[in-house]
């Protein structure tokens, strides 16, 4: 691989604290490009370099292996312009956190949506890939359009329901890059902010605080996968520095500096004893980077 011709690329850059698992070695390169159209430069070098890249928004969903990333990743954390274009539309860049998007606009407009979105973290690359939400609603229901740049160039994708579900989305494959999104809200008729307070407290209640990635598993359809795992009896249970947490067993917690291959035995483990014990295979939500691909 050659030097990356870039002022803002970074040799064997720490990964570990870009997560929220706060887990995982360094990266060969990482490209942290200041602005949207150094992201595109950053791009367009990236996907012609052999060997695997990626793409890191808020770390906030992703396993990375102790052994670290053996090629290139695009960081987005600086891509954080948001500006409104009148009509209750607003341009947001993919760095920007989804809670500033939540706080600064939904709230100050009294938009609908505020009761599916609270709460996650994580950037708005991050959410729009993941489709990141709640019971209540997610992240591309709001989305007009969106821009996207991958190995066949950059384009502006128009945002139909049928390009999303549950945790995923169509218009954007695996390490192509979310440079921002088009988001058109809706006024809302009920008073927003008591619905913000009132999923912050029962996040704080019902979910675990500490280095994790929130849910590691996704349900299976008509289940909870926290439901699965705890009737197996698996919560409290510990490997090394990780535990599946006490309070909330889809939690996966580093606790006590925690190592990937820690998390990774507990994540087998819920699999392998909810197989045997439901018939359900399990399927990760967490994104997991080891070795020379991320699995998706
Ligand atoms: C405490 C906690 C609670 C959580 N609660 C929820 C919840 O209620 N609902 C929910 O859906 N999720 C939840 N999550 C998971 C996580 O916050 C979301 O998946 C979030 O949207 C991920 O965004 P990110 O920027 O952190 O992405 P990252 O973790 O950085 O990346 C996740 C994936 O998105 C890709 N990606 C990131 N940015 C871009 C981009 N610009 N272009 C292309 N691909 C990109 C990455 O390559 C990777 O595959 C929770 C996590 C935590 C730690």
């Amino acid at each position: 691989m050659t030097t990356p011709p870039f002022d803002f690329a970074q040799a064997e850059y720490p990964l570990a604290p870009l997560t929220l698992y706060k887990v995982g070695g360094p990266a060969r390169w990482a490209l942290l490009p200041p602005t949207r159209e150094a992201a595109c430069d950053a791009y367009a070098w990236m996907v012609d370099q052999p060997g695997p890249k990626m793409v890191l928004g808020g770390g906030s969903n992703l396993l990375i292996s102790d052994e670290g990333f053996p090629g290139i990743v695009l960081v987005t954390t600086a891509l954080d312009q948001m500006e409104s274009l009148g009509d209750h539309r607003y341009r947001v860049e993919c760095g920007v956190q989804l809670d500033r998007l939540v706080q600064e606009i939904m709230l100050q407009h009294n938009y609908e949506g505020v009761g599916g979105l609270t709460g996650i973290p994580g950037s708005i690359g991050g959410a729009i890939y993941m489709n990141a939400g709640t019971v209540n609603g997610s992240t591309c229901q709001w989305l007009e359009s969106v821009d996207v740049i991958g190995p066949e160039g950059r384009r502006t994708v128009t945002v139909e329901p049928s390009m999303y579900g549950y945790r995923g989305q169509t218009f954007c494959p695996p390490r192509s890059l979310i440079l921002g999104g088009v988001f058109r809200f809706t006024p809302a008729e009920q008073d927003q902010r008591p619905i913000y307070d009132h999923y912050i407290r029962r996040r704080k209640e019902k979910q675990p605080q500490g280095n994790c990635c929130g849910s590691v598993f996704r349900n299976p359809e008509g289940d909870h996968a926290g439901r699965l795992i705890e009737a197996c009896g698996l919560k409290g249970v510990r490997r090394g520095g990780a535990v599946i947490s006490p309070m909330h067993a889809n939690f996966i917690m580093n606790d006590s500096d925690a190592r990937f291959d820690d998390i990774v035995g507990l994540i087998t483990l819920c699999k392998a004893t909810v197989k045997e014990r439901f018939g359900i295979d399990l399927r990760e939500e967490v994104v997991i980077v080891s070795e020379s691909a991320p699995r998706t």
